[in-house]
C-alpha cells in the first residue's frame, strides 16, 4: 500500500476505486500537458494586463461611502478590459451574481420594441425570467422588449436559414451562451461563437451581440470578444474570481454599451462614478491573478470524471476525448438514486460542511427541484467543486469547479465510492 493510497483510504477510498482512478489519469497525462499550456498562456495574459494598467499597492485599498475616484475599481475594470481586448469593462461587488450581470447588460441595452434574439436555443434557466420566457415581474418582457429563439439543429450546428429569417428589423440584440448550462447540448467553442456573429453581424451590421461568458473564461487562449463579440457578460463566482471573489459580476465589451450597463447598475448621470468597492478588491486581483490556473485544475477534474464515468456506461456531455470549451461536466446517471449518491460524494470530499447531506430543494429561479453538492468557502461558489442535479429526467448531473486539482479528485472518487457501495454501479 503506498503513503497516498493510506491518504485515501482515511476517505473510505477501495483499494479498486483507487486503482480504477490511476489507470485512467495516466492515460490522461498528454492531455492535462496541453491544458496547462492554455494556463501558462492565460496566465501571462493577465499578469501582462496588471503591469499594462499599472497595478500598485494602492490599488488594493478600498473605498467606502460613494466611491468617487476609487483608483483599484477603475484599475480593475482597466485590467478586465485588457485582458478581454474591450474598450471598457464593468467590475462591481455590486452585481450580485451572474444572471445579475446578464440581466444588467440586457435591460441596459433594450429599449421598448426591441427585440432580443437567442440563435443557440434556450438560454440558461434563470434567464427565463429575466426575458420573460417565464412571466415575471420586472422582466424584458414586461417592459416591451419582445424574444425571439432559434434551435440549434438536431446535430447540434447552428439553423443557419432559421436564424437569417429570424432576424428582423426590431431585433436589436443577439444574445449567445457560450456553455451549455444545464442542458446536454455541446458548449459552443469561441471559433465557432465567432462564426456566428460573423454570420448575423453579416445580416444585420449594428447589432449588438452579447455573450453569456459563465464558465468559459480562461478555458481556452482566446475569449468571444476577441472574435466580435460586443459584450461579454459572467459571474466572479466562477472561472475568473479564482475561487477568492467572494461576490461580484463582470461586462467587458464596448465603451456604448458598458456604459448602459453602468447607467442601470447605479443611475443615470452617475453610471461609473460611484460604486464604492469596500474591502473586496484584494480578493478580486488575486482571484484573476489565479484564474488561470485554477479554471485548469478544474478542467482536470471535469475531464477525469467524463473518463471515469463513460468508462463505467454512463451517457456523458463532453465525452472523454472531446475539446472542452467550459468547466461543466454533465453525467446521465438515468435515476434519483445516482444524481443523489453522485452529489453526495461531492459534498463528503468538502474541506467545509463535508458532513453535510445535500437535500433536493426549490431553487429560485429553476423550475423543478434541484439537488447540489458544495462545500464552499465562499457560499454558492461553482467554481469550488460543486455539483448539481435538477431531479427530473433524465437525471444528468452537472459537475464543475475544483480550485485544486487533488480536491477535484478526491471528490470523484468520493462520487464513485458512493455509488459502488449503494450497488449502483461497480467498478472493473
Ligand atoms: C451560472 C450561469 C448563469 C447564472 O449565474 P448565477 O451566478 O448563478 O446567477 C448564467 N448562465 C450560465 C451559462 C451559467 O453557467
Amino acid at each position: 500500500m503506498t503513503e497516498l493510497f493510506k491518504q485515501y483510504k482515511k476517505f473510505s477510498i477501495s483499494e479498486q476505486v483507487y486503482r480504477f482512478g490511476e489507470e485512467i489519469l495516466d492515460a490522461l497525462a498528454p492531455r492535462f500537458a496541453q491544458i496547462d499550456k492554455n494556463a501558462e498562456y492565460n496566465q501571462l495574459k493577465v499578469i501582462g494586463a496588471m503591469q499594462e494598467a499599472g497595478v500598485s499597492e494602492a490599488c488594493l485599498l478600498g473605498t467606502t461611502g460613494y466611491g468617487y475616484n476609487d483608483l483599484g475599481r477603475d484599475t480593475l475594470e482597466t485590467v478586465y478590459a485588457e485582458v478581454f481586448e474591450t474598450e471598457d469593462a464593468l467590475v462591481r461587488p455590486q452585481i450580485t451574481c451572474g444572471t445579475h450581470a446578464l440581466a444588467l447588460a440586457l435591460m441596459s441595452n433594450l429599449r421598448p420594441g426591441d427585440e432580443l434574439l437567442s440563435p443557440v436555443g434556450k438560454p440558461y434557466d434563470t434567464l427565463e425570467e429575466v426575458i420573460g420566457i417565464r412571466p415575471s415581474r420586472g422582466s424584458l418582457a414586461e417592459y416591451g422588449v419582445t424574444y425571439r429563439q432559434v434551435d440549434l439543429l438536431p446535430d447540434g450546428s447552428f439553423d443557419y436559414e432559421g436564424i437569417r429569417a429570424a432576424v428582423g428589423e426590431r431585433t436589436k440584440m443577439v444574445t449567445i451562451q457560450r456553455s451549455k448550462g444545464y442542458q446536454t447540448r455541446p458548449t459552443l467553442s469561441v471559433e465557432r461563437i465567432g462564426e456566428l456573429i460573423a454570420f448575423v453581424k453579416q445580416i444585420k451590421p449594428d447589432v449588438i451581440v452579447m455573450v453569456d461568458n459563465c464558465y468559459g473564461e480562461f478555458v481556452e487562449t482566446r475569449e468571444p470578444s476577441q472574435v466580435g463579440a460586443d459584450m461579454v457578460v459572467g459571474s466572479l463566482i466562477k472561472n475568473p474570481g479564482g475561487g477568492l471573489a467572494p461576490i461580484g459580476g463582470y461586462i467587458a465589451g464596448k465603451r456604448e454599451c458598458v456604459e448602459n450597463a453602468a447607467c442601470r447598475l447605479t443611475s443615470p448621470g452617475l453610471a461609473k462614478e460611484v460604486g464604492a468597492s469596500l474591502g473586496v478588491l484584494p480578493a478580486f486581483y488575486q482571484g484573476l491573478f489565479l484564474a488561470p490556473t485554477v479554471t485548469a485544475s478544474a478542467l482536470k477534474g471535469a475531464i477525469f470524471a467524463a473518463n471515469v464515468y463513460e468508462k463505467l456506461g454512463f451517457a456523458v456531455v463532453p465525452d472523454g476525448q472531446e475539446s472542452r470549451h467550459d468547466i461543466i461536466q454533465a453525467v446521465t446517471f438515468g435515476s434519483p438514486e445516482g444524481v443523489i449518491a453522485f452529489c453526495e460524494g461531492i459534498q463528503a470530499a468538502a474541506p467545509v460542511d463535508s458532513f453535510v447531506k445535500p437535500e433536493p430543494w426549490d431553487m429560485p429561479g429553476y423550475d423543478s427541484k434541484v439537488i447540489m453538492a458544495a462545500g464552499a468557502f465562499v457560499s454558492g461558489s461553482s467554481i469550488e467543486l460543486s455539483a448539481d442535479g435538477p431531479i427530473a429526467p433524465p437525471y444528468a448531473v452537472y459537475f464543475q469547479g475544483g480550485l485544486t486539482f487533488p480536491h477535484a479528485k478526491l471528490g470523484i472518487l468520493k462520487s464513485l465510492q458512493n455509488l459502488v457501495d449503494r450497488g449502483i454501479v461497480t467498478v472493473p
